[in-house]
Order: C-alpha cells, then structure tokens, then sequence
C-alpha cells in the first residue's frame, strides 16, 4: 500500500504516520526524521541543512527528489510506504508523479490532516520541551507554518484535486485512538 500524508506541523500527522506503517506492516518514509538523521554526519550539507531547518525554512527540492527516488528504489519499500512530510512544494509533487508513472506505481490513499492553527501553535511548543527540537520555537513555528501555507497547501489541494477519490480529509483535533481507527478503517475498505 502506498499513501501520502499531508498536514501542518503539529497536525500529529508523525505520529499517525508512524502507528498506521505499523498496523500495515510497511515503512515510515518521515523526510524530516532523514534529515535530522544526517545533521550528526558533521559534514558541510549537515552544517547548510541544520541552518535551513533551524531557521523552519525548506531544505532543497534537488536534495528531497534525491533522497525520496533512493528510498523508494529500495527494497524497504516492497511491501508499500507512508510518505510523511514529502511532497511538499509543487516541484517535488510534480516530480513524485512522474517518479510513480515510470515505475508504474499506484498511489492508494492520501490523507490530509485539518486542524486549527492556534492548537497547532500550542501543541508545538509542548513538543520543544519534551523533545528539544531546535525548530520548535515560537517565531520558527510561524515561518514553518507560513511554508506551509505557500507551498505545500497547494501540493494537498492538486492531490484533493486529481485523486479526489482516494483523498480523505482527518480532523486532527481528535483523539489520537479514534484519529488511528479512523484511518484504518479507511485504509482497509480502499477507494470511496
Ligand atoms: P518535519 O519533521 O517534517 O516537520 O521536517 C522538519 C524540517 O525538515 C522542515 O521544517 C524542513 O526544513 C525539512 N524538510 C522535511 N521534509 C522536507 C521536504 N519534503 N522539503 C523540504 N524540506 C523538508
């Protein structure tokens, strides 16, 4: 099964992402948990790409594209995958539906996480002091959520638009248990 899920930081989309790969038995494709992974390499892209990330800006389409064709070559993938936090600008949209037409792939399921701004701003900066993420500040919070506003909200409207029957909406204000059913429920029956 192969699904995209589109959200806010601070939607809980993560989270979900991470119990229903799970439940499914397929990866957790998280770009951000990559590229934290690669800040500790020390190196000059780990110096650029903790500048880009700390400051909640968006690291390049050129280096995502990359990491995301490898990844979704590799046989971690053969039983399916959950994109979370890829694609996110039109760029890298555009090139994950060619990716998928020359491979001949089929995406099952998109889910696209709603939920008020405010919480979001609230529940993230509960999570800067759980996990002491350097992007989790009040300021940064505000460029991360303007990103995604500009750049990737039109991403989630082209797939409501062109998969419109395999593009489900959440209400991510709800209890993570019944956000979890929910999703499995709709993972198993498929198509609206
Ligand atoms: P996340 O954990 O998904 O919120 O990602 C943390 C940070 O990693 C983002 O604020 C971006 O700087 C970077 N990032 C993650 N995924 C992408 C992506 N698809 N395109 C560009 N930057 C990304």
């Amino acid at each position: 099964m192969k699904i995209i899920f589109f959200g806010p930081p601070g939607s809980g989309k993560g989270t979900q992402a991470k119990l229903l790969a799970n439940e499914l038995n397929i990866l957790h494709l998280s770009t951000g948990d990559i590229l934290r992974e690669k800040l500790s390499d020390g190196d000059s892209l780990s110096i650029k790409l903790k500048e880009v990330m700390s400051s909640g800006n968006l690291v390049s389409d050129e280096i995502l594209n990359q990491i995301i064709a490898n990844k979704l070559m590799s046989e971690e993938c053969g039983n399916g995958f959950i994109l979370d936090g890829y694609p996110r600008t039109i760029s890298q949209s555009d090139f994950l539906v060619s990716f998928f037409k020359s491979n001949s792939l089929i995406l099952d399921v998109i889910f696209n996480f709603k939920i008020d701004f405010k919480l979001v701003e609230e529940r993230i900066m509960l999570r800067s002091k759980q996990e002491q993420r350097s992007d989790d500040n009040i300021n940064v919070i505000k460029t991360r959520l303007d990103k995604f506003i500009e750049e990737t909200y039109p991403v989630s409207k082209f797939f409501s638009e062109n998969y419109s029957q395999n593009f489900f909406t959440i209400d991510a204000s709800q209890e993570v248990s019944k956000i979890q059913k929910e999703l499995i429920n709709i993972t198993k029956k498929g198509q609206k």
